[in-house]
């Protein structure tokens, strides 16, 4: 059997205390990728502990000093673009292109984190009194537990600590159970660029079980959390008890809206990448397309000739650019999206089935795929469906269209394509969603505000915003 992989904490590489190993698979191919150690709530106790006692010495560090270990870390990472890459490829499928730039983009968090560190300025405000003055101080919140999810296994985890580190936090995170590997690796660096022991800890293991740990043990004072929002919720009940912060990144349900005065050639490629990018699993994927009835037929001609050209494949594969799904119930959850179309009146103008020929029959493929006719009684028009298949809706009116985008409870990222100046305003302005992207269907970048309205979460996560979230205000009031 191969080495086991095993969690850090408090500066060392340690088993579970339960003994026990999960073994973590390609979904491209079924094989065995790797083997973890896989702890529970006893191992996030003693992370916990770790994480509390380097508090007080980690966020005594002036500033600069923290930045230095974040840029170490900026270094480590960019210069294992590569090999991190080929990992994150092998336990959740992402095509390598794609995995590369998700490691620019963890490496993108640490660069900037390290300098946004040194800009976490206070205040000082008139008094309405002669013999007071006020000084307002920023804080670090103390111990934050991360959890994160498998879609981006090396992106999320950094977007996460790199603006607690850099507030002076210390941090304990709990990755994805099916793509521990890659955040093991990414700690390995971690190691490397010599934090001091017990500011950044890895716990591997039960997720109720790590996560009651987290809502329970009062010297952790924040969750972070990306993920689902049934388990946001859960993690925003269990944290009520003691007060604890939380900053959520949930679900979407991403409305794309193409007006009759759109390019579409750039819509059906801004199509392209809001949806198929991840094989469509993305929290920021659109999931409704509402194209005008104008442009309808052609816009659905030019989408299911740009998805021909699209090749499906492993992801290890240079040339692939649409890979598997994650595991198998994710691809019976698009399937069923699928069919609960299709019995409803819904058109398969494009793909429609599980791809077994082959290669294929080993992974967990769907091929991407296009409905027409669809209505907002199908599920696919009202539940997140994390894979690669876009359902058209036809419109006539601007603002019964953004009544129908605005309909649901998810409020994440939403997209707009059109020429017309005033109607960007108009919909940037009118679309209950935490990102817009008006004529761009990749909206993010390391120093914008990323997060959602509604159940799509609270807090942000991005440029200055993402720091806020580590913070305490504090009012030092001195009589003289
Ligand atoms: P998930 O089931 O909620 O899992 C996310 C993380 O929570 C994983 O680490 C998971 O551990 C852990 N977890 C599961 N149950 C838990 C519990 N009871 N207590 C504590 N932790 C628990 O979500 P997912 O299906 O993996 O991820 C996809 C979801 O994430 C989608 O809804 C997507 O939209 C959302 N997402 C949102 C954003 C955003 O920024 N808004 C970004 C990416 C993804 P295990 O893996 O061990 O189960």
């Amino acid at each position: 059997m191969d080495q086991v992989k095993q969690m850090f904490v408090n500066g060392e590489w340690i088993s579970a205390e339960s003994g026990e190993t999960l073994q973590i698979f390609n979904p491209a191919t079924g094989d065995t990728v790797g083997t973890v150690s896989f702890g529970d709530g006893r191992d996030a106790k003693k992370a916990i502990d770790a994480a509390h006692a380097a508090f007080p010495a980690w966020s005594r560090l002036t500033a600069r000093e923290r930045s230095k270990y974040l840029y170490n870390l900026y270094e480590l990472v960019r210069n294992s673009r590569d090999e991190l890459a080929a990992i994150i490829s092998a336990e959740m499928g992402k095509p390598l292109r794609e995995a590369k730039g998700e490691v620019l983009g963890a490496a993108d968090n640490f660069m900037w984190y390290a300098e946004e560190a040194k800009r976490v300025y206070g205040e000082t405000i008139p008094s309405s009194v002669p013999n007071k003055r006020i000084m307002v101080l920023r804080q670090p919140l103390g111990v934050v537990g991360a959890i994160t999810p498998w879609n981006f296994p090396v992106n999320m985890v950094a977007r996460k600590i790199a603006p607690a580190l850099a507030a002076g936090c210390t941090v304990v995170l709990k990755p994805a159970e099916s793509t521990p590997l890659s955040a093991i690796r990414l700690f390995e660096l971690i190691e490397q660029a010599g934090f001091p022991k017990g500011v950044v800890n890895l716990v591997v293991g039960k997720p109720e079980s790590i996560g009651q740990e987290f809502m329970d043990n009062p010297k952790l004072q924040k969750i972070g959390f990306t993920g689902s929002t049934r388990v946001g919720k859960l993690l925003m009940e269990g944290a009520a008890k003691q007060v604890k912060r939380v900053s959520l990144e949930l679900g979407g349900h991403a409305p794309f809206i193409v007006f009759p005065d759109a390019d579409l050639d750039a819509a059906v490629e801004g199509l392209f990448e809001s949806k198929f990018r991840n094989s469509g699993q993305m929290c920021i994927c659109t999931n409704r397309l509402y194209v005008h009835d104008e442009v309808a037929d052609a816009f659905a001609e030019k989408l299911v000739e740009r998805l021909k050209k699209a090749k499906v494949g492993d992801g290890r594969n240079k040339d692939t650019e649409i890979g598997p799904l994650v595991n198998e119930r994710a691809l019976k959850k698009v399937l069923d999206h699928i069919d609960d179309a299709k019995s409803k009146g819904g058109r398969i103008a494009a793909g429609g089935n599980r791809l077994t020929e082959g290669d294929y029959a080993k992974g967990f493929y769907c091929e991407p795929t296009v409905i027409t006719d669809v209505t907002e009684e199908m599920k696919i028009a009202y539940e997140e469906t994390f894979g690669p298949v876009v359902p058209i809706i036809r419109f006539q009116d601007e603002a019964a269209v953004v009544a129908a985008a605005n309909n649901t409870r998810y409020g994440l990222a939403a997209y707009v394509y059109t020429k017309d100046n005033a109607r960007c305003f108009r919909m940037a302005e009118q679309l209950e969603y935490g990102i817009v992207g008006i004529n761009d269907g990749s909206p993010t970048q390391t120093q914008a505000p990323f997060g959602g309205f509604k159940e799509s979460g609270i807090g942000r996560e991005g440029g200055h915003f993402g720091l806020e979230e580590y913070l305490e205000t504090k009012f030092v009031s001195f009589g003289i």
